[in-house]
């Protein structure tokens, strides 16, 4: 209640100075989420409904059909000079993003009025493509129907998803393109116990990894993100690795001058569902928007985007530390693999290492205090191995990710 108090205080008092602040219009976050979203499997059947509502403010089109069939649609916001294309799901298991895309919409649906989102209408044309494969969504997997990976068929184009979006390139001719992924829970912002809740990248357009004027923007774009999303997440954003690769879409539309932005959806702690990634999400996405509308990102030096810590794989879900094996004294790592089961994604934890003093973190550890550790069913400790409870003194610890 206090909280809600104080966000209308705020917000009457830029609105008396004429404008709503980036960071004010975010905190009305609560009042533009997507609520028939939640969750990690989202599917085109689940996006029907609030995509068929924004279609009653916003032109809307499809683009074409899947491999097997379903519709793939984009919608459109705004009138600016400025065009932005962002695609969402182009890999089916990565659905924070498209949680975001339509958070997002909300809020331009939502508060239409609002001299913030007024200002990034009149001057940019946004063109949104949920979700590009469909197929994938519904399988929960990575890759489209027929097993290709759609971010590494940009060269080829054997596929109908990637060919309907460079089509939609090709038609829109975009100033900047929002390349929105998903990305597990192995990476770490730097070296630091942290995650990369967000990443971002901007892809290089030759192997040299020329830093080109396209680039430079999409660089000054990022820092522009990061500064504003301090706030909301200290040190918790990681920089990708930018070696070329141009079977990938994104270095693909850079290399044809567009500047373009990576970005990737990561854990948040405790956040299996990435109902809270999702709302960084929104805020970056905003925050990137603003500003390229105002312009604003100009006056950041693109070095900025040297200083975000670059991404690295030191964590895995789970580590028992110090468990007694075989008379010798080892650290256990577990990761979760997410089953669809039921029309909903399940967290599998399976031992991955097993090796003493691991020099990785856990998003949570366990000290076993070189105690024997077992596990049901007198089934033996070793790598692949599904481990749901272990059993520790006597006590049957349960490893899930709700108590992660
Ligand atoms: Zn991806």
């Amino acid at each position: 209640m206090f909280t809600i108090v104080i966000i209308e205080l705020f917000t009457f008092v830029n609105m008396r100075n004429g404008t709503i602040l980036y960071s004010d219009f975010i905190r009305l976050y609560s009042g533009f989420k997507e609520l028939e979203l939640n969750g990690r499997y989202i599917t085109y059947s689940h996006i029907e409904k609030p995509f068929q509502r924004l279609s009653s403010k916003f032109r809307t089109t499809i683009i074409g059909q899947s491999t097997l069939g379903v519709p793939i649609k984009s919608i459109f916001v705004g009138s600016g000079k400025i065009k932005i294309l962002a695609w969402s799901q182009m890999h089916g298991n990565e659905s924070t993003t498209t949680k975001a895309v339509f958070d997002l919409l909300n809020g331009f649906y939502q508060y239409e009025g609002n001299d913030f989102l007024k200002n990034i209408m009149e001057r940019c044309t946004l063109q949104i493509i949920p979700m590009l494969n469909p197929d994938g969504a519904k399988a929960y997997t990575r890759e489209n129907a027929n097993k290709t990976d759609l971010n590494r068929d940009a060269k080829k184009m054997t596929e109908i998803e990637s060919q309907l979006l460079r089509s939609e390139f090709d038609r829109f001719q975009p100033d900047f393109c929002f390349n929105l992924h998903g990305q597990r829970t192995i990476f770490s912002a730097g070296d630091q116990p942290i995650p990369a809740t967000l990443s971002f990248l901007t892809p290089a357009m030759d192997q040299a990894r020329t830093i080109t004027a396209s680039r430079i923007k999409s660089m000054r774009v990022i820092a522009a993100i990061v500064k504003d999303l301090q706030e909301f997440l200290p040190k918790q954003i990681g920089r990708y690795d930018d070696a070329f690769n141009d079977n990938c879409t994104g270095d693909s539309f850079q290399s044809l001058f567009v500047p373009t932005i990576l970005f990737e959806a990561g854990h948040y702690k405790g956040d299996y569902q990435r109902e809270k990634t999702r709302e960084f999400v929104v805020a970056a996405m905003f925050s990137g928007l603003n500003a390229i509308a105002s312009g604003a990102y100009n006056d950041l030096e693109f070095q900025d985007y040297f200083e975000i810590p670059e991404n690295k794989k030191l964590f895995y879900d789970v580590i028992l530390r110090d468990v007694k094996l075989n008379d010798q004294i080892t650290d256990v790592a577990i990761q979760f693999k997410e089953v669809l089961t039921n029309n909903k994604i399940e967290f599998v934890p399976i031992i991955e290492k097993i090796a003493p003093n691991l020099s990785f973190y856990g998003h949570k550890e366990i000290d076993c205090g070189k105690k024997k550790v077992s596990l049901e069913g007198q089934k033996p400790l070793g790598e692949n191995v599904l481990v749901s409870n272990i059993i520790l003194n006597n006590e049957v610890l349960a490893i899930n990710c709700e108590n992660n």
